[in-house]
Parts: C-alpha cells; sequence; structure tokens
C-alpha cells in the first residue's frame, strides 16, 4: 500500500510540472523547445517524465499503477490501471537474433524478463495495454467517455527525427516520454490502399467456432534502418518494440470479443472492443524475434522490399542464418521496416495469407503469411506509437482476410461514445478518426471462419 501512495504522489508533482509548461511560454525550457519544434507534426502532446522504475516493480508486484492519460484537447489527467503479464513468447524463445550478412554472422541477444501487460482501468470502464520495463512505458488506456489515449518513450521518437546528440541529451534529461490523446493528432494525408502484392484466398465455407483458444504463431523480422532505430541498447531495443507492436494485436484478437470468457477475464472485454464473435479469438505467440543489422533486404520500395524479406525470411542463405534461420512455419511474419518506403508505407503480402508458407514463391500473385510496415515518419505518416499500431494492425488484417475498403465502413466503440473507420479502411484514414477494430462483417463473416480453418488449437 505505501508503495502505491508513493507513486501517486510522484506522480501529481510531475503534473504540475508539466501543467506550467503549458502556461507560461516565456519560461518555455530549452528541452521544451526542442521537443516542440522537433515533434510539430504529430499535433499536441504531453512531455513527461515518469518513474519507470517504481512503476515497474508495482507492475511486476501486481500493484494498479497511476499512468498519464490525456484527454481530447490535449488536457493531462491520468488513469488508474490494472495489469496483468501478457507472455506472448513461445517456451523455446529466450533470444533474439541480430543478422549480419555482410559478415555472414549472426549475434544472439538473451531477452529480457517479458514485459508485455494487459489489464484494466480501475473503478472505470476501461482498457489498457503496455509494454513497461524499468526504463520504457509503451500502450495505450482506453477509458469510457474519455476516449484513447497513449504513452511513448521519447528516445526512439528523436532518433526517427535525427535531432543530434547534444539536443537528445537535453531533452532526455528533463522527460522520458509524451502522452498523447489520438484524436488531438494534426490531419494527416494517409492511406494504405493497393497494398496487396499477391492473391487473394476463395472465400471459405466453414464457421464453425471450437470452444478452444486458437494460436496464432508470429515472427517478427526487421531491416537493418530498423535496427537503427531501436538499437539493442537503446530504452526500445527491436526485440522489445517487435513484442510491444504484437502484443497490441495479442489484445485486440482476443478482447474483440463481446463476451468475457476464461481466454479474456484478464481484461474488461464486454464494452464494444468487438465487431467479433463465432470464433474470432485467437492469442499470439511469439516464436522469434529477429532483426539485420547489416545487409538482408535492401530495397526501399514496399513490394521489392516484402519479396525480398520473405525470401530472406525463410531460406537459410546467407550462411549468416544459416542457424538459427527463421520464418518457419508461423502463422504469421511481420517484418518491421525503418525505411520511408516507396509506394506506400506498409503492404501485405496477400488477403487471407494465414499460415501460408509454399505460396510465398508462387511465381506472379503469391498467397503468403507475410506483411510489413514502416516505423519511420513522412509527411503523411507521423509514425507515432498509434500510426503505427493502426498500420500493422491494418496490414496483419489483410493476413486474417479482410479486404481493402475504399468506402470503409464507420464502427462504433468505447461503449459507443466513438465513433469512426474500422482497420481495414484506406482511403478513411486521411480524414476520420480510425477506431483499433475491424467490422462485424469480417470479423464473424471472414476473419473467424479463416483462424478456425489455418490456426491450431493449444
Ligand atoms: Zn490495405
Amino acid at each position: 500500500m505505501k508503495k502505491v501512495i508513493k507513486t501517486l504522489n510522484l506522480f501529481v508533482l510531475l503534473i504540475l510540472i508539466a501543467a506550467t509548461i503549458g502556461c507560461d511560454s516565456n519560461n518555455e525550457s530549452e528541452a521544451d523547445q526542442i521537443l516542440r519544434a522537433v515533434l510539430a507534426d504529430i499535433g499536441p502532446f504531453q512531455p513527461i517524465q515518469l518513474d519507470t522504475k517504481t512503476l515497474a516493480s508495482s507492475v511486476q508486484d501486481g500493484e494498479s499503477i497511476q499512468l498519464p492519460f490525456v484527454k481530447k484537447e490535449n488536457i493531462l489527467t491520468r488513469a488508474d490501471v490494472q495489469l496483468t503479464l501478457r507472455n506472448l513468447r513461445n517456451a523455446d524463445l529466450t533470444e533474439a537474433y541480430i543478422k549480419d550478412e555482410d559478415d555472414q554472422s549472426f549475434e544472439i541477444v538473451p531477452l529480457e524478463e517479458p514485459a508485455t501487460y494487459q489489464g484494466m482501468v480501475v473503478d472505470k470502464p476501461g482498457v489498457a495495454v503496455f509494454t513497461i520495463n524499468d526504463q520504457v512505458i509503451e500502450g495505450n488506456i482506453l477509458m469510457d467517455p474519455e476516449g484513447w489515449s497513449i504513452i511513448e518513450p521519447i528516445d526512439p521518437l528523436l532518433r526517427q527525427h535525427g535531432v543530434n546528440e547534444a539536443d537528445r541529451q537535453v531533452v532526455l534529461k528533463k522527460y522520458n516520454h509524451i502522452a498523447y490523446n489520438v484524436r488531438d493528432r494534426l490531419d494527416t494525408n494517409f492511406n494504405t490502399d493497393a497494398d496487396i502484392l499477391g492473391g487473394l484466398e476463395s472465400p471459405l465455407t466453414t464457421t464453425e467456432a471450437g470452444d478452444e483458444q486458437l494460436v496464432m504463431s508470429a515472427v517478427a523480422d526487421g531491416d537493418s534502418d530498423f535496427y537503427r532505430l531501436y538499437p539493442p541498447d537503446s530504452v526500445m531495443p527491436f526485440w522489445l518494440k517487435e513484442e510491444a507492436l504484437l502484443n497490441v494485436i495479442d489484445w485486440q484478437f482476443n478482447c474483440i470479443e463481446p463476451e468475457q470468457n476464461e481466454h479474456n477475464s484478464y481484461a474488461l472485454c464486454d464494452n464494444d472492443f468487438d465487431g467479433g464473435s463465432n470464433g474470432f479469438q485467437a492469442r499470439v505467440r511469439i516464436d522469434r524475434l529477429e532483426v539485420w543489422k547489416a545487409g538482408g533486404p535492401k530495397s526501399t520500395e514496399r513490394e521489392a522490399l516484402l519479396r525480398d524479406s520473405i525470401r530472406m525470411t525463410h531460406q537459410s542463405d546467407p550462411p549468416c542464418c544459416g542457424e538459427p534461420h527463421t520464418a518457419g512455419r508461423s502463422d504469421l511474419v511481420y517484418f518491421f521496416s525503418g525505411r520511408n518506403l516507396e509506394g506506400g508505407t506498409g503492404v501485405a503480402a496477400s488477403v487471407g495469407g494465414l499460415s501460408i508458407y509454399d505460396g510465398c514463391f508462387e511465381e506472379g500473385l503469391p498467397i503468403c503469411h507475410h506483411a510489413l510496415s514502416q516505423f519511420v515518419p513522412n509527411e503523411e505518416f507521423p509514425a507515432t506509437v498509434y500510426f503505427q499500431e493502426i498500420l500493422v494492425a491494418h496490414e496483419i488484417g489483410h493476413v486474417v482476410g479482410g479486404e481493402e475498403q475504399i468506402n470503409p465502413f464507420p464502427n462504433c466503440w468505447l461503449f459507443d461514445e466513438q465513433c469512426g473507420t474500422n482497420l481495414m479502411g484506406s482511403i478513411g484514414f486521411n480524414t476520420q478518426d480510425v477506431v483499433y477494430l475491424f467490422t462485424e462483417e469480417d470479423a464473424q463473416g471472414v476473419m473467424g471462419p479463416l483462424m478456425q480453418e489455418r490456426l491450431s488449437a493449444e
């Protein structure tokens, strides 16, 4: 109990500090000036210094914690969240791999303890999905009626924007995270249209949902630029970033069911984070976490990069990846790119390529379990955690059978408090607010049956 109170006081103090910055621009510190200049394109946010060590320790002890929550119009408040560890790793997964094609070698990085959590808001309808360790807090709080607020570490943002070392130090001395409400973002022209490389699986006839928990196994890999954005010695090493993004997918695939059950009882799921039912529920299991340090897939054109990544993630050539080699027969392979891609920000190999391995090497239009997206900003893609999450969910939506919606269907969530474009929309991403949902038609009619057919139960 003592620890909880201590955390609370610390946080109140930090809110006061943050609040005074907003009020008096004449006194704006150098850190604030740098931060606001560098991140001018991502919309309003609150810079924050979080006591990550204390918060991580409380979470590990099973205590509820207070985290910053930003309401619409950039109003900083807070939320109490109760988180449960959600270990996504395959029992055999204890290390990550850094591959070097130039050197024809690879390095092994022992993984730290799992730091992926999911849970609920205390005393209010809402959920929380976070990656939390001694150095970093990244994730989402969704709360009725205040909406969707995100916390993310500043260090990767500074790296993404090429901030020099001196300025980095000035900023990081004062702040380690930002928090923002996703509906406060500036208008962007983010478009995912035409992001399918290959074919389309024919519709399924089976719709029967079993009782067992399905498992969607996943491999995460990334290019050498992604490695430089999320280097192993930083607060957000590549493998942690890969896990953090897959944790948000795992949350969606479990909590999207409208009914609470034994598989999603760690969170408050009966709150319109759905569109699902009839079999749309699976757990993500991570089989491998990898990255290229040098060499590897080279293209900056998204389709060519996907073809490169399919080839190089599958085979044991170059010899650097002879053993261990990579994608195997996992249900999904997601490739994280640190490049500003030509042709668009992401691409999936096909619609409905889930668990299909052999089709990856078909001439012409492959049916295949791969997808990729970029993690670096450009004029239309701010690449904050919010945008990274919706783009990854969109591409994985294609892998599990969702087609592009040029005129996307609206969805509502958060107890019908918020409505907007669902995740498979494309044109709509530029003007409307996205909700982190697939449509009921997709979830029940296409994705659920595909998952029932392709995925194995525990
Ligand atoms: Zn698409």
